[in-house]
């Protein structure tokens, strides 16, 4: 059956299939995957932003790039990234549509050049999920909501994923990238997962911590 995203939308998202695909989200396989190495524990989960071109919301760029066949001549920004190989597992739209590029069991392309607490190439041992947004610009309620739902899921099917262990692509390749940004409300989201401070008391990464600072002012 092809999924639709309003047949996609009807299906609970506490599914989770045996490869990783979440029965909520609308399947569009991105040839930028591969098998993560033997053995490894999923216990990472990565927030993103994505817009092409930067800060202009709701065309098919983004799904072109995913799937190779971005137009370097259709935008200015497009030609040096055209020939890039990327993906994420996720990508959450304006509207909170779901889409998934890689089922959770396979390596998506998103962390790039990466470090969590001195493990290199966060590829091998995470999952990505891209906001379509800008680091400056308020992310949508829809997208909150989508965010915060596929993530209780993902912990659900993958515990090693720690309340510490979600975190930006920013924290992740510091210096190289900025996203999700500031606009992404982090003490916001970890509302929405429902957890407590105290919850999450003990481990803190500094940027954890600083959410919860954060979090503790609203
Ligand atoms: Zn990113």
């Amino acid at each position: 059956m092809v999924a639709t995203p309003n047949s996609a939308d009807s299906r609970p998202d506490s599914d989770i299939d045996a490869e990783g695909w979440l029965a909520a989200a609308e399947r569009r396989p991105s040839p930028n995957q591969d098998a993560r190495p033997p053995e490894t524990t999923i216990d990472l989960l990565v927030i993103h932003n994505i817009s092409l071109p930067p800060g202009e919301f709701g065309g098919d760029w983004i799904d072109a790039l995913f799937h190779n066949r971005l137009d370097p001549n259709a935008h200015p920004y497009f030609a040096p990234i055209a020939d890039v190989r990327v993906s994420a597992h996720l990508l959450i739209r304006r509207d909170g549509r779901l889409i998934q590029y890689v089922p959770c069991e396979r390596r998506a392309w998103h962390a790039g050049v990466s470090s969590f607490e001195g493990r290199e190439r966060c590829n091998d041992y995470s999952i990505g999920i891209e906001l379509e947004g800008a680091d400056e610009t308020p992310f949508t309620e829809a997208q909150y909501i989508r965010l915060a739902a596929c993530t209780r899921r993902i912990r659900q099917r993958y515990p090693a994923i720690g309340l510490e262990r979600i975190v930006g692509h920013s924290d992740i390749a510091p210096g190289r990238k900025t996203d999700p940004g500031p606009a992404f409300d982090w003490a916001r989201y970890r509302r929405d997962l429902g957890e407590s401070r105290r919850d999450c008391s003990a481990d803190l990464t500094p940027s954890s911590a600083t959410l919860f600072e954060n979090a503790s002012k609203t």
